[in-house]
Parts: structure tokens; sequence; C-alpha cells
């Protein structure tokens, strides 16, 4: 009679658990309340939020939860300016297609100015174009955000000694988010908009 063979596969060692760093707090949302969002119907979601929102303002007062309530409805709705200026703003219009879907995280482009929080800046800026862009920007209400997206964005890209061309246009606006590549592909700019979306809570709670 044969002894039974050795098994190949072993069980993996238990993995200790990480204690949290007390240099590096867990993110986590304070004053929003805490929704179980996962297994909820688009007609499920309002009323339990409603009734989050309630009884954590019956509990905390509204001093300590609109602000941060505010704050993550609109950087979960961000409306970027829908307009391009050159090949960078096919890869904007494709991240907004079928196939990446950028609305799923709540951005959706609008054509005016006077509805939008976000200017994606997806292309080469000329100084010809350069008060058009500055127009634009003014025209957004507060608060208001901008993405360069690209490499002639970010800095003039190939034709950064150009006459003609402004070497990155954080010289006519503030920029808070940059995105490498020439052109950067749909994934980087849904990367910058998550980017932002942190750094919006970084600064406004
Ligand atoms: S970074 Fe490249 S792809 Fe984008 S606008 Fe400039 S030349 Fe075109």
């Amino acid at each position: 009679m044969s002894t039974p063979a050795t098994p190949v596969v072993a069980a993996a060692p238990a993995v200790p658990a990480i204690p949290p760093s007390p240099t590096e707090p867990a993110i986590t949302e304070p004053g929003v309340p805490f929704v179980e969002i996962e297994g909820l119907r688009s007609q499920q979601f309002i009323p339990a939020a409603k009734e989050a929102l309630l009884s954590l303002l019956a509990e905390q007062g509204q001093g300590k939860v609109i602000r941060p309530v505010f704050n993550w409805a609109g950087r979960n709705s961000l409306f970027p300016l829908h307009w391009g200026l050159a090949c960078c703003a096919i890869e904007f219009a494709s991240a907004f297609g079928a196939r990446w879907d950028a609305e799923r995280f709540g951005v959706v482009p609008r054509s005016s100015p006077r509805q939008c929080d976000l200017l994606i800046v997806n292309g080469t800026v000329t100084w010809k174009v350069a008060h058009k862009l500055i127009t634009l920007y003014e025209q957004m209400p507060e608060p208001k955000w901008v993405i360069a997206m690209g490499n002639c964005a970010t800095g003039g890209g190939p034709f950064r000694t150009a006459y003609s061309v402004v070497p990155g246009v954080d010289k006519l606006v503030p920029v808070d988010v940059y995105i490498a590549g020439c052109p950067p592909r749909p994934e980087a700019l849904l990367d910058g908009i998550l980017k932002l979306e942190e750094l919006i809570r970084e600064r406004r709670e």
C-alpha cells in the first residue's frame, strides 16, 4: 500500500494585521453621514441619505454637518467646461464616451462657464487665445478649479520654444492638478480628476 503524496500547495501563513501609523491617520469623512450605498438602487438612495443626514443634524447640530456635506456633494459633482484646444481634447472627449464613462464619477461637462467649476485646459495654449481663456476662467463662479491636461498645457510641450505658445497655462490661471503625457490617456484624466477630488477634500475641510 503506497503512502499518500505530500500536498504541493501549503496553506499560506496568516498575515499579521498592520497597526495604523501614528503619523498617517486613516482618511475619514468627518461629519459626513455613513450610508450603506452598495446595495441601494437609485430610488432608495435619496431617502437613505436624507435619513442619515437628518439623524446626524439632530446629533451634532448644523455647524458641524452642513459644510462637510456641501463639500462632499461639490467634489463629487464637478462640472468641467465643455471645450477643447488641440489634440488632447480628443482624449478629453474619449474620457466621457461609453468606454471610460467619466460621468460615473459625477463629472458632467457643461457648455457655459457660468455653470462650471472645473476648467480642463486640454491642448496648446497660444498667446492669441490666452485672453479668451482668462475670460472663460473669470466667468466661472467660485469655488473653481483648473486641471492642466497634457504637456502643452503644463509647460508648452513640443512647442515650448515657439514665439506664439504660452509655456504653461499656470502663467495665466492658477492650476490645481497637472497631468503629464502627449497626449495623456483618458485613464490619466480620470486619475487627475480623482486627485483633484482628494485635493478639494484636503483644502476645504
Ligand atoms: S500635449 Fe501632445 S497631444 Fe496634447 S495638445 Fe500638446 S501636442 Fe497635442
